[in-house]
Formats: C-alpha cells, structure tokens, sequence
C-alpha cells in the first residue's frame, strides 16, 4: 500500500514510513493512494469474528507486507490483553434502535487507547527491524498523554517525554501518567499553560538539529496508524447490528476529526454507513463550516468535554482532500489561506456532496449536562460529558429511528467525576482495576515555561541520543 500527502507535494511512502514520518513534508497529511474494499461477502464474514480477528482483516490492508501476518496477530491480541471488557468495545443498547459503543476499556478509559496500544507496538515492530531507536515527544491536557504513556511504557526501542501543564489537568489525569514508573517514561510538567507545553513540542519538532539527533516522533492524531486502528470499531459495530444487510448511522464526540474520519474510511471500504454525524461541544468550528461553508478558526473555550476543546481540527484535512476529487493543489491553497487569515470557503457544491453523508451538530454546556442527567434517568447509564455531546447530537439528528444509531462513548465517566456529580449528584468511581491510584508513588520533573530546558532534559535521557 502506498500513501499520498493531502497537500501533494511530498513523495509517496510506504506503510513503515508513513507511520515514522507524522507529517509529510510539504505540512500535508498521508492517505492511502485507493482504500481498500472489502466486499460484502468479507463484511459478512466477520458476523460472530472476535474483536481481534476482525481488527487483522480491517487493518490488514493498509499494512500489506510490512508486517507478517504472524507479528500482526501477535501485536493486536497483545494491544487488546490489558482490556476490561472482553467484546473490547461492547455496544450497550439505551433506546428501541439507539445504541453506545463503549470505547473506554482501555487502561487509560478513553478511546485513544484503542488506537495507542496498537500504534506503539507497530513502533517497535518496524523500529526493531531498522535497528533504530526513537524519542517521542508530545503535550497534553490530559487524555492524550496518559494513553501514550501506557502503550509505549517499558518498550526497548523508544524513550517518550510527555509535557503536562503543572498543576493544571485533574488529579486522575496527572496520576495516570506520573505513577508510571518505567524506565523510558519522562512526565514534564511545565510551568505554564497547555498552550505553552504544545508551543514547546512545536519548538522542538522545528529544530532540525535537534530532531535528528534525538530522533523526534510524534504520536498525535494525525498519524495514519491512530485513524486505521480506529477503524476496526466501526465494523465490529455495524456487523453486529446487521451489516452488510442493513445500514447504521454513527454520532460521534469531535475534536480532532481522527475519530470521525475513520468511519468515513470504513465507509469507503465498503460498510454500509447511514449517516456519520459530527458532535461538537462550544467550540463548534465543524457546525459553524457545515452551516456556512467557511471553516474559520475562533478562540479556544474551555468546556465540561476538554478533549473536544480543540479549535483546528487538524484530520479535516483528510476529508476535504476526497472531497475535492484528490486535488492536491486545491487542498494547499486552503490551507494556506488558513494560515494567512485564519479560514478558508469551501465550494459550495463540494459542500452539499460531504451533507449527503455528514451532519454536524454543536451541544452547549448546559444541554451537555442535562444530557448526562436525562440518560442516568432514562436508561440508568452514567455518561461522560463527552458521551453526553455525543447523545445529545444524535437525538437531535434521529430521523425517523429506522437505521441503527450507535453513539460512541469515547470516555469512563469516573475519568470526568466533577461534570457527572454536577449534573446528577453521583460521583461515578474508577473500576476495579485503577483503584490505588491514588496511593501510587508518583515521579515527574517540574522545568520552567522554557524549550531550551526541555530540550537539556531530553538530550541527557534519550537513549537515541547516545545510540
Ligand atoms: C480525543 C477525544 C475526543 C475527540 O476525538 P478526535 O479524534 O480528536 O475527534 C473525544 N472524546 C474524548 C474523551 C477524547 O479523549
């Protein structure tokens, strides 16, 4: 499988590449040069396949021969082994044909997981083979780095520094991410804002010199390898709701756009999708484009759902690159408007053809809230505020009820315990498995709002450097 940058102006890679790479180098983002089909025969033969089984085959495409299928199979059953749900993501049915998949098992309890496990054991994989080593830097405010942390603590062939605003995500973030104790796991905590922290990693990937020598990667969502495991739920979903007999339709929590994007890429593989509709929280820029056809970037607002307080929604990219019949050249211009002024137009008549498909739906704070309340009481599930942005759009996006609507529930709700006791007086608690938490020693190096000193820290402890 080759891949093309979104911008068209980089080389085509390979599958190996393409993962190390993040960005391609003209600032585009990669997509496989034809998606895959599978048909509806394939489709049909994963009804009653384990979670796994149907990840090799959704996944197996885009990864052709640059992983065998014996390591393939290996690295999907141990992403998935630390789990706490053995469907891995099970759907849970809260009205006559409303469902949610549950895609908060993972050790961190937030969907990244189901991506990062996978992600980070590719990383070995193809590092191993090259006999490199790789030094992963990111920032985060909270669900990103914990899910990053997890899946490439203890691994031999990469050291990873996660920068966090000190004193400023919850405490069951920060102990998520500090109590681990491996050896190649770094927790910066920056004397600044998140702002700051991801103005630093910029800074950082910007130094050429640097980056070489310590062998920068990135794990945020535009990597290719976090869309295509995200892939796999999409079909273990529709499958068992009756695919490829019957459509579904999926609402999804947005941020970023990676999460939504692949289950348009599940839809260009084949599966029959209804509807795919975005569910933003304030910071609404995807309803705002839908609505007006310019996507124009505002102030970031803090919210109940702070890992959709995100303002460009950077998997976008992908999407507008298809719509645009795979002009390179178009996408490049918009982009670079987008850095000029802020915003960009979308021609009108691509806009109806992403409508036929897309719906976008913005839920304030106060709807967010009341959405946890009404679903506690109408179904007993606890969700959320995450979920809660998810349930609210999907209500309003219903239609008649005939196809499945599945809403995926991107987080445990004991990962957001001050929105959930707001709006229904219950604090939700931590499963069995993260109980302790709270008594675990913690380790972190607290540095000053400064990139030259992160920069110290990191060349002193990378394995990559001394390699
Ligand atoms: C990251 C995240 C999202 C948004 O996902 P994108 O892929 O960025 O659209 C939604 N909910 C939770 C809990 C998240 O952590």
């Amino acid at each position: 499988m080759k891949y093309v940058s979104t911008r068209g102006g980089a080389p085509s890679l390979d599958f190996e590449d393409v993962l190390l790479a993040g960005l391609a180098r003209d600032g585009g983002l990669y997509v496989p040069a034809d998606w895959p089909v599978l048909g509806e025969r394939q489709i049909r033969a994963m009804a009653g396949l384990s979670y796994q089984e149907t990840a090799f085959r959704v996944m197996k495409p885009f990864i052709g021969h640059a992983v065998p299928d014996a390591d393939l199979v290996r690295i999907i059953s141990e992403a998935y082994a630390g789990f706490g749900h053995r469907a891995i993501a099970p759907l849970v049915q809260t009205g006559r044909n409303d469902w949610l998949l549950e895609l908060f098992h993972g050790p961190t309890l937030a969907f990244k997981d189901v991506a990062m496990q996978v992600l980070a054991r590719l990383f070995d994989h193809v590092l191993e083979k090259r006999g490199r080593q790789i030094t992963v830097v990111g920032a985060t405010s909270g669900d990103t780095g914990s899910a990053a942390i997890e899946a490439f603590r203890g691994r031999a062939t990469s050291d990873i520094f996660i920068l966090h605003p000190h004193n400023r995500t919850s405490e069951v973030q920060r102990r998520q991410m500090t109590t681990v104790l491996d050896a190649n796991v770094h927790n910066i905590a920056v004397e600044g804002s998140f702002d700051d922290c991801q103005a630093i990693v910029k800074a950082l990937f910007n130094d050429h010199a640097f980056r070489d020598q310590t062998a920068l990667a990135g794990v945020n969502s535009i990597n290719w390898g976090r869309v295509m495991a995200q892939v796999v739920y999409y079909f273990t979903a529709a499958v068992a709701l009756g695919a490829p007999g019957r459509p579904v339709s999926f609402t999804v929590p947005t941020g970023n756009f990676g999460d939504i994007f692949a289950g348009y890429v599940a839809g260009r593989m084949g599966l029959p999708i209804g509807r795919l509709n975005i569910a933003t929280n304030v910071n609404d820029i995807l309803a705002r484009t839908f609505e007006t056809g310019r996507y124009q970037v505002d102030k970031v607002v803090p919210s109940w759902s702070p890992s959709m307080d995100i303002q460009i929604s950077s998997n976008f990219e992908r999407l507008l690159y298809d719509a645009y019949d795979r002009d390179g050249g178009a996408v490049q211009t918009m982009m670079a408007q987008q850095a000029q002024s802020g915003g960009f137009d979308i021609d009108p008549v691509r806009l109806e053809t992403l409508k036929t498909t897309f719906g976008a739906i913005r839920v304030d704070e106060d709807e967010t809230l009341a959405t946890i309340r009404s679903t506690y009481a109408e179904t007993g599930e606890i969700i959320d505020p995450h979920t809660a942005v998810g349930v609210a759009a999907a209500s309003a996006a219903r239609g008649d009820g005939v196809i499945p609507m599945v809403t995926l529930a991107t987080a445990h709700p004991a990962k957001f315990p001050d929105a959930v006791e707001r709006a229904i007086g219950v604090r939700p608690v931590l499963p069995p498995r993260l109980a302790g938490l709270f008594e675990k020693e913690e380790r972190l190096t607290v540095l000053e709002n400064d990139a030259a000193a992160v920069k110290a820290f990191i060349r002193e402890r990378s394995r990559a450097v001394a390699a």
